[in-house]
């Protein structure tokens, strides 16, 4: 075999395990060049770069950045961030993708692309915290956001001339709902609209939405990508190379970019990625099948059930079903009780990391959520909502049951 050969072949990566590992070869021999052939990727912990000389061919006007070796300053890019970039737009099959320091500043960013008078239609449930700055934009900045419940209603029905994206989660924060993707890439693309879906719930390697035809796909890097509930991380990843170049300029204006060592630490949770969510959604699917047996505990949502609604949407257009569960006790004071008698499981508000976490949507994540928003989404006071982690899932689902027996 010739060396060309060889090298072709480490270049062609297809599957998904080794997409959260490895660029392909070319890129992987630039970073070598960069940093020694060290196996992890270094920390670039510095503000700025140092300049070889000013071009001969510069011109007054001209971007600064052509004056430089490729790194300038580290708001505008770093090469740990960028490698970073890369790895998700990879794993996204995106074009571009934007490393940005939590979840909400990715969607914020992004909501500096719209103009006051458009309209972005919002699927009704969603995470808490974007229903809080719709309503903040919306105010402020005359965005209208026009809620819609895309698991029944007609978006069409709302869509006004000013109509420039949809916006949604699937599957849904904490309710669980499923939303198909390639129904409503269509209908924006009909209209001359974004397609925009959160892909937290499912990361990378159990959906890639722009392959349904979304336009851009948001991460809370925080949770399943990092993984480990030890940093607050955000991405954006569009397809359309204008997009991403105009996105990119506005992360570098408004500076909210993902500093150098939170960047690796995403980066070093990403290499283990495919086995949490195997062993994650594994346990998943035993907890499910034990709550669906606890006499305390009235309904269980969980997309991996065949009964539920989204199943077959989820077949469709997913790989896997995740390892979010939300379930109902018989009353409020159990569900509250519970937060409390768990010992294994924690009670915390986040999700997606390497340890189980139970949360009371009701009163963290959603507590700033209007009350008729919360009854249209049925998420009442007796819903908890867990996040299954990589323990053992015998001691879960004990430590389930204790809580909610006792
Ligand atoms: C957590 C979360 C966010 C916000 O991300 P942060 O990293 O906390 O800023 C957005 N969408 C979903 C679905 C989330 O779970």
């Amino acid at each position: 075999m010739t060396t060309t050969e060889t090298e072709n072949e480490r270049g062609a990566i297809k599957e998904l395990e080794t997409k959260c590992l490895h660029l392909p070869h070319d890129e992987e021999r630039r970073r070598y060049d960069a940093t020694f052939g060290a196996i992890s990727y270094p920390i670039f912990q510095t503000a700025a770069f140092e300049h070889p000389g000013v071009r001969a061919d510069y011109q007054p006007g001209q971007d600064h950045i052509s004056l430089s070796s490729g790194h300038n300053y580290t708001r505008e890019s770093n090469p740990t961030r960028d490698h970073l970039e890369k790895l998700i737009a990879q794993l996204e099959n995106g074009e571009t993708a934007l490393a940005m320091s939590s979840g909400m500043a990715a969607i914020t960013l992004l909501l500096n692309h719209f103009r006051s008078g458009d309209q972005i239609i919002v699927d009704s449930d969603l995470y808490g915290g974007s229903i809080r700055l719709f309503a903040e934009y919306g105010e402020r900045y005359g965005i209208k956001f026009t809620r819609c419940d895309l698991t029944k209603d007609d978006p069409s029905a709302v869509a006004t001339d000013r109509f420039k994206a949809i916006y949604f989660e699937t599957p849904t924060n904490p309710m669980t709902h499923v939303v198909d993707i390639e129904k409503y890439a269509k209908f924006a693309h009909d209209r001359g609209a974004l397609c925009v879906v959160d892909n937290t719930f499912l990361s990378p390697y159990f959906q890639n939405p722009l392959d349904w035809g979304a336009d851009v796909v948001v991460h809370s890097g925080t949770k399943f990508l990092s993984g480990h509930h030890d940093t607050i991380a955000g991405f954006l990843v569009v397809r359309d190379r204008a997009l991403g170049d105009e996105l990119k300029l506005l992360s570098t204006t408004v500076g909210s970019a993902l500093a150098p060592f939170d960047a690796w630490l995403v980066l070093r949770g990403v290499r283990t990625l495919s086995v949490r969510l195997d062993r994650a959604q594994e346990n998943a699917f035993k907890i499910v099948e034990a709550l669906q047996k606890q006499p305390h505990v009235t309904r269980v949502f969980y997309p991996g059930i065949e009964s539920s609604p989204g199943y077959a949407i989820m077949k469709k257009q997913a790989r896997g079903f995740g390892a979010m569960i939300s379930f109902e006790t018989d009353t409020k004071e159990r569900a509250i009780s519970t937060l409390t008698k768990v010992k294994t499981i924690v009670f915390a508000e986040s999700l997606g990391g390497v340890e189980s976490l139970i949360t009371y949507p009701i009163a963290q994540t959603h507590a700033s959520v209007p009350p008729d928003v919360l009854d249209a989404n049925g998420l009442t006071d007796r819903i908890l909502r867990l996040s299954v982690g990589i323990e053992g899932a015998s001691d879960l689902i004990a430590d389930l049951d204790q809580a909610l027996n006792s």
